[in-house]
């Protein structure tokens, strides 16, 4: 028998009650695998109790409860979202602060790529022209100019990637005064400096909008702002505008100028601790937290050794985890900041009186994942081993260096928005259902955790660390495979996504009212 075809269960931890089928396919009832019989078939990367449970008994994966049996399961029976009543969520008060035992943090020395060095010291691992909107109402008019552009323009600066309408729904029928409108406000602001774009910002504006380029850009456009920085400004109701050609000859003339710029550059050595790289999964199944997320973390661990930063998120999938968390941060303020931002998301989700638990979609469940708490172990895994330096608040630009908590929602196209606002120039996406998630501001790796799902998404997935379970290959290996990766993605290597020119659209975080 092939390696994936002798009956096989993963167990995490040693107190775990129930361990997960590796095999493709799953396994049938009568299959006799460590000891016990499965009383019925059981999907691959799914749940087998490996003892009987009563009613009511905790159950355990990665030594954590993820659970109460709600009947008596025998063993080898299926453990899966039916029979698993969900534990309450862990409170906010007396957790641990920063006592988590040292890690190895040695520094690691002598990686490099090659990338555009910025102005403000950063890192670009694309040369992009990202054209900022202050409002949606240009958007078809500024989605014509950019298609020109790549036909008219683009082909005579070869050095230059891409072309990118920074679009939005943000920016005109909301209570932009609103305490809540800071975040999409500082996104928009943060995203137009992140590294792939050098710095070279335009706009197109509408004119009437709520977010007037002035309150977008204070020192481009505010009181103080020079006629250089007035030509960088299209705006549409502007007078000299006579009809719908003289405002793409506008945005043309004005992209020329930034196309010109952009051109000269060229990529340099850089050493990686420019590296910027932002992680999350989407799609997740239960194999997310045995494969994918273990080698991701083991190369999260690369990275902040050689002195990069890493960036986690998705608060709802972290929240059961918290004090794992609070114990990993590196001084006590930082997990009073984990902690914040924790409980801000609590009172965002009560507010529609919800909870962490409207996280969990019928994809998870149906890969495994009964619960958000079976979730979060999983995908706090992707966050390695290192102390964690900072956090970021949504729509904030990271400051430091080193593994931080970058808080967003779960929202696959938000936390990636929020992130391209944070600053990150490589985009690290783990998938167990498979999506085709991509972004054209910065590139997405995307790493399949089942070696079905990279063998049917051939031209879709960068990484099948699902050969983990399938071929033996171990969490270091893969995990030092992904640093390779992401090095070399950095240095203009193209992903799966870029090849395909797949991109979702950036989407806003916006607690605030709409009016
Ligand atoms: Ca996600």
């Amino acid at each position: 028998m092939a390696p994936s075809d002798t009956p096989r269960l993963i167990r995490i931890h040693p107190d775990d009650d129930v361990a997960v089928v590796a095999n493709d396919g799953g396994l049938g009832a009568g299959t006799e695998v460590d000891g016990v019989v499965l009383a019925t078939r059981v999907p691959q990367a799914h749940k087998v109790a490996l003892h009987a449970l009563a009613a009511g008994a905790p159950v355990r994966r990665y030594g954590v409860v993820i659970g109460n049996v709600r009947e008596d399961i025998p063993a080898g029976g299926w453990v899966n979202e039916d029979n698993l009543a969900m534990p309450e969520p862990p409170g906010l008060d007396g957790l641990p602060f920063a006592t988590a035992e040292p890690v190895d943090t040695t520094p690691l020395t002598g990686y490099t790529f090659e990338g555009y060095r910025n102005a403000d010291g950063s890192v670009g691992t694309r040369n992009i022209l990202g054209i900022t909107t202050t409002v949606q109402c240009v958007a078809g008019v500024v989605g014509h100019a950019v298609a020109r552009i790549k036909a008219e323009l683009l082909p005579k600066y070869p050095n230059v990637d891409d072309v990118v309408a920074l679009e939005h729904t943000y920016g005109c029928g909301v209570a932009i005064d609103a305490a809540a409108a800071a975040i999409p406000i500082e996104t928009v602001r943060n995203i137009a400096k992140n590294p792939n774009f050098a710095g070279s910002t335009m706009v197109v504006s509408l004119g009437c909008e709520k977010m007037q380029p002035s309150r977008l850009f204070p020192e481009m456009f505010g009181a103080a702002a020079t006629v250089e920085a007035e030509g960088d400004l299209v705006t549409l109701q502007d007078e000299r505008h006579g009809g719908f050609q003289a405002m793409i000859a506008s945005i043309m003339e004005t992209a020329e100028r930034h196309l010109r710029e952009l051109d000269r550059r060229r990529r340099g050595t850089c050493p990686a601790s420019d590296l910027v790289v932002g992680l999350q999964c989407g799609g997740s199944d239960a194999l997310s937290g045995l494969t994918a997320n273990p080698a991701l973390g083991f190369a999260a661990d690369l990275i902040v050794r050689a002195g990069g930063t890493v960036m986690f998120s998705e608060v709802t999938e972290v929240r059961d985890g918290i004090a794992q968390l609070t114990r990993r941060a590196a001084t006590p303020e930082i997990a009073a900041a984990l902690v914040r931002e924790m409980a801000w998301y609590d009172d965002y989700l009560a507010q529609s009186m919800v909870d962490r638990s409207a996280n969990t979609t019928p994809g998870n469940k149906k890969g495994g994942l009964s619960n958000i708490v079976e979730k979060a172990m999983g995908s706090i895994i992707k966050s390695g081993t290192m102390p964690i330096a900072g956090v970021v608040a949504p729509g904030q630009r990271a400051r430091r260096k080193g593994l931080l908590f970058t808080a967003t929602p779960a929202s696959d196209f938000i936390c990636g928005t929020l992130q391209v606002a944070a600053g990150i120039n490589v985009h690290v996406f783990t998938t167990g259902r498979g999506t085709p998630y991509g972004l054209a501001e910065v590139p997405v790796i995307k790493v399949a955790t089942r070696t079905d799902l990279a063998r049917r998404w051939h031209d879709l997935m960068d990484v099948d660390a699902g050969r983990i379970v399938s071929a033996g290959v171990s969490i270091e290996d893969m995990g030092r495979e992904m640093f390779r990766l992401i090095l070399a993605v950095a240095s203009g290597e193209k992903t799966a996504a870029e090849r395909l020119h797949l991109a979702n659209s950036l989407a806003l975080f916006n607690p605030g009212p709409v009016t």
